[in-house]
């Protein structure tokens, strides 16, 4: 067994790690293309981050690509994911064209890569047009959808299917995701990594040092909201949150740390309606961290008396299984993958308003037993479902499943 299949073991047990390289020897020698639209920032970059090394690392023949694109056909896919996830506004013709010419030219510079992979696995819409340029392909091409599509604006579906359709396999995070598609379709939720910077113990010095850098008080309650600036997310909603439970918990601060995804042009304007709604209120604190800040992250939410997802739309919330890795109940929205992490009153609280979520914090706050309580079921919770070796055991399942 290498080193970091070691580590791994030392987490998870040794038995699942044996039976991942069970289930990797028939694929050994395999290659393997993820594709996506960014290298950093988000869930699906942070997941491919981990999951590629380790399935190179158990023998398979892995590279992870990322398409490139221009400031329109961002502007494209950003509006695909709000309209798959429910906005109702229709896409320009232009924009169209754009997202179709950026496939076909990416499709163009990444040829020889995917014409030869026994595997290519595309993740979210961004990529997903690049299947019709390779109509001889030689091996299979699943399409993995990371975001909520249970609701989707239908004419913004309807277009993205034609797309999707053709390939052999699609995977959604959870079931209310799923769309009719004419191939197998498989579920696999996201997961973490426990050994990643973001996720791994960290002395108590550095969470001393991060929380002093912020200028965040130790000796009072904080509570956390790790996000991409993005109306999904509802940061208004949290600070609203924030507003009403600050009359029942004068001392609450709250810190709303986000940064951009490359991927992502809406972050600036909704940064600016953060920091309006936030006025002056010096125990809001806003910040705007870079993409590779993991070991920040990972501090603040060490330091977080708990941690919110407040989110509306959620595909899954990686950020809810970050939190509760390190021990913190959630208080996440009542919506997509949220609801597979968030055991109601058991690994924290669903809510669907800011003033739910006030409630649930006052609670908390003044229960401070069952912050310890919830926040050790959460870890265990986390280790049993989503950790990163379930999710590469899923991964390799349905791989050779294809292969067959
Ligand atoms: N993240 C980060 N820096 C930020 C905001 C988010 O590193 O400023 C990370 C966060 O810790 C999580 C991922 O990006 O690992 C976000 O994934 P999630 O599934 O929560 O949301 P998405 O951005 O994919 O909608």
């Amino acid at each position: 067994m290498t080193q970091l299949l070691k580590s791994y073991a030392d987490v998870v047990g040794q038995d699942v790690i044996r039976h991942l390289s069970q289930l990797a020897a028939p694929l050994k020698g395999l290659k393997v293309v993820h594709v996506n639209s960014t290298r950093t920032g988000g869930g699906v970059a942070e997941i491919l981050e981990k999951l590629v090394p380790l399935m190179s690392e158990l023998g398979l023949d892995v590279r992870w690509e990322v398409i490139k694109g221009d400031t329109g056909f961002y502007q494209c896919t950003k509006q695909f994911h709000n309209a798959l996830q429910g906005n109702t506004s229709i896409i320009s013709e232009a924009l169209l064209k754009e997202y179709e010419a950026t496939n076909q030219r990416n499709a163009g510079e990444l040829g020889p890569v995917l014409r030869d992979a026994d595997l290519v696995f595309i993740h979210d819409p961004q990529p997903a047009a690049l299947l019709r340029h390779f109509p001889e392909r030689r091996g299979k091409w699943i399409w993995r959808c990371h975001i909520d599509v249970s609701h989707p604006f239908r004419p913004v579906w309807r277009y993205l299917r034609q797309f999707i359709a053709p390939y052999d396999a699609s995977i959604f995070s959870i079931a209310d995701f799923v769309q009719m598609l004419p191939h197998p379709v498989y579920l696999i939720p996201p997961s973490i990594d426990p050994l990643s910077d973001k996720n791994m113990d960290l002395p108590a010095e550095e969470i001393r040092e991060i929380c002093a850098r912020y200028h965040i008080d130790p000796e009072r309650p904080m509570m956390l909201q790790v996000s991409r600036f993005d109306r999904f997310k509802d940061p208004l909603g949290v600070i609203e949150a924030y507003r009403l439970a600050t009359s029942f918990i004068p001392s609450l601060q709250l810190v709303l740390a986000g940064g951009g995804a490359t991927d992502d042009p809406e972050g600036d304007v909704v940064l600016a309606e953060v920091r309006a709604a936030a006025q002056d209120d010096p125990d809001v604190h806003i910040l705007l961290l870079p993409p590779d800040a993991h070991r920040t992250i990972n501090a603040l939410q060490r330091a977080a008396a708990f941690v919110l997802q407040k989110s509306i739309k959620e595909g899954f919330g990686l950020t809810v299984s970050e939190a509760m890795w390190k021990g913190k109940p959630v208080i996440g929205g009542d919506t997509g993958g949220i609801r597979l992490q968030v055991i109601n009153h058991h690994t924290g609280f669903l809510v669907s308003s800011p003033e739910g979520a006030a409630l649930r914090i006052r609670y908390l706050l003044h229960h401070r037993e069952k912050l310890a309580e919830m926040g050790q079921k959460a870890r265990e919770f986390v280790r049993e479902n989503f950790l990163l070796t379930r999710q590469l055991r899923e991964y390799l399942t349905v791989m050779v499943a294809l292969r067959h």
